[in-house]
């Protein structure tokens, strides 16, 4: 666009920065903003600070030479960049995130409120014992309810997340193989598996074994008796299945895997479509991490906190890492060694401290306002939105495992799309401009073009209907020829389509004025 010397356009002109024909690159309320460290200058910083007098460094000559690198932003001008990045964020405070494997529900407000008192959310891991004695409390009480529902004999609440409680659980398999002196280096993980499962297996050195699924989506007994041997340490099975499905052969599994010697490590992820239905425990499993970011409506996404305490069958109680919590007399006390009184054998510890107090607030407050009826009821009305979402659609999606109920998630393959010239990914990229999150995609891996949609329970009917019209029109478009609607999509977002694998593979961490300006002028 024509300029002039003060930088003020001579010409109706558009857009110089964004996507959007406007001059401002603006969408209406939705704006575009250079980089927070383009925009700052040192010279317009928010605070002044009198220059100290007579400053002698006592950094020995370790003192910052050149500028400090942080943009320089008054305080209005901060507050608005925040504030307009967290409005570009989907979240399931602004709408249905239908994700599968996710379980993004609701998360209360209460929680929110328990967790910010000053009792729990002011305290510090190094505090005396002493002083932090309801925390403990706390997290023995939530200790108990975990294993209640789980129905298992001990728990690790530490791991930080489901992964990190994958990690737990095997390292908790592995030190009681080690203590039996057995020296077992496979894994069987079931091709329906999310990719944790055998990366954490890869990762602590096993090989992994594929069990192929069956034309149902479930896991056969004879396809693990077959794999069974020796030098098996485990089976990682996710029950209820990511097809959505409940395992039937669950309990003849258990029993094969541990009459080959070997440990079941259950992915507990989806657990809320069982809560208060089905104790894990009863089916034979060894191990199990609980999303308490899941399940227990603690936040999830962002790269914010999880919880995955993983809870323990009988056999694996004595090698649960630590810390743990025990009372003794009146007090609470947090074993952070082990001793020969204590009688078991910790594999180490997880994490630095005892885990993430501010999700165990959150999750304990979510179940003691629901009670044990409303944890079950809540497992009933996920199953219950899911199924209903699965009949809403059939008729025009396909369902790779035939018409059949489905636990708290349902799963769509992309047989329907078949000549459309439309993929899963446009579809779930007009759903974007429908004001969507995409469902979860091309997961799991056994299912071609797979359309995972999980409403969890927070959803109301009406919420549901609009969902399943939205799915509906989109689909019929497709369906009638529509294809550039969806190659063009998403148009309303404030990008459009970007380079999610260049991104992840050549991720640019850190912006460097200088290069940047150099090969902007090349
Ligand atoms: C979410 C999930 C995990 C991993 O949990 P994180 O808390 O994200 O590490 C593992 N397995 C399944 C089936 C999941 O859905």
């Amino acid at each position: 666009m024509a300029m002039n010397s003060s930088g003020r356009p001579t010409t109706p002109g558009t857009a110089t920065t964004g996507t959007a024909a406007t001059f401002t690159g603006n969408r209406a309320l939705d704006h575009e903003e250079a980089l927070i460290f383009e925009s700052g200058a040192l010279s317009k910083t928010g605070v002044d600070l009198p220059e100290p007098k007579q400053h002698k460094s006592r950094l020995g000559g370790l003192e910052r030479s050149g500028d400090i690198g942080l943009p320089g932003l008054t305080e209005p001008e901060t507050l608005r960049h925040y504030v307009r990045l967290s409005r570009k964020n989907y979240a399931i405070d602004s709408g249905l995130y239908p994700l599968g494997s996710c379980t993004m529900k609701h998360n209360a407000r209460l929680n929110e409120k328990m967790a910010r008192l000053p009792g729990f959310g002011d305290i510090h891991p190094l505090q005396p014992q002493s002083t932090v004695q309801g925390a403990l409390q706390l997290m023995e009480i939530l200790a108990g309810y975990l294993l209640e529902l789980t129905g298992m004999h001990s728990i690790a609440m530490s791991p930080k997340a489901g992964a990190h409680g994958e990690l737990c659980g095997m390292l908790a398999i592995k030190a009681a193989h080690e203590a039996k002196g057995a020296q077992r280096s496979v894994v069987l993980v079931p091709e329906s598996a999310h990719g944790t499962n055998p990366a954490t297996a890869a990762f602590m050195g096993y090989t992994v074994k594929t069990i192929p699924a069956r034309d149902d989506g479930t896991v056969s007994v004879d396809a693990v008796k077959s794999a069974l041997g020796p030098d098996v340490a485990a089976i990682m099975l996710t029950n209820p299945n990511t097809c959505g499905l409940f395992e039937p052969e669950v309990v003849a599994i258990a029993a094969a895997v541990h009459a080959a010697g070997a440990y079941f490590y259950c992915d507990g992820a989806n657990f809320n479509a069982i809560v208060g239905k089905v104790r894990p425990g009863d089916l034979g499993i060894d191990a199990m991490h609980i999303n308490l970011h899941k399940t227990f409506s603690t936040p999830h996404g962002g790269g914010g906190p999880g919880s995955g305490p993983v809870v323990l069958s009988k056999a694996l109680s004595p090698f649960a890492p630590l810390p743990y919590v025990v009372k003794d007399k009146a007090a609470y006390r947090l074993i952070e060694t082990a001793t020969a009184a204590t009688g078991t054998h910790p594999f180490g510890r997880l994490t630095a401290f005892h885990g993430q107090m501010g999700m165990y607030v959150r999750a304990l407050t979510y179940m003691l306002s629901h009670g044990s009826d409303g944890m079950r009821q809540a497992s009933e009305d996920a199953v219950l939105n899911a199924n209903y979402i699965r009949v809403g659609l059939r008729d025009i999606f396909s369902q790779p495992f035939g018409d059949q109920a489905c636990m708290h998630e349902v799963l769509f393959d992309d047989a329907w799309l078949k000549d459309t010239g439309v993929t899963t990914l446009d579809f779930a990229k007009a759903m974007i401009d429908e004001g969507y999150h995409p469902m979860t995609m091309y997961f799991p891996l056994v299912v071609h073009g797979a359309m995972l949609i999980e409403p969890t329970e927070s959803e109301s009917k009406q919420s549901l209907d609009l969902f399943i019209a939205t799915l509906r029109t989109l689909a019929m478009a497709a369906k009638d020829g529509d294809v550039e609607r969806f190659k063009q999509a998403p148009q309303f977002a404030p990008r459009r389509r970007l380079d999610e694998t260049k991104a992840a593979r050549e991720p640019r961490l850190t912006w460097k004025a200088s290069t940047e300006h150099k090969e902007a002028a090349e």
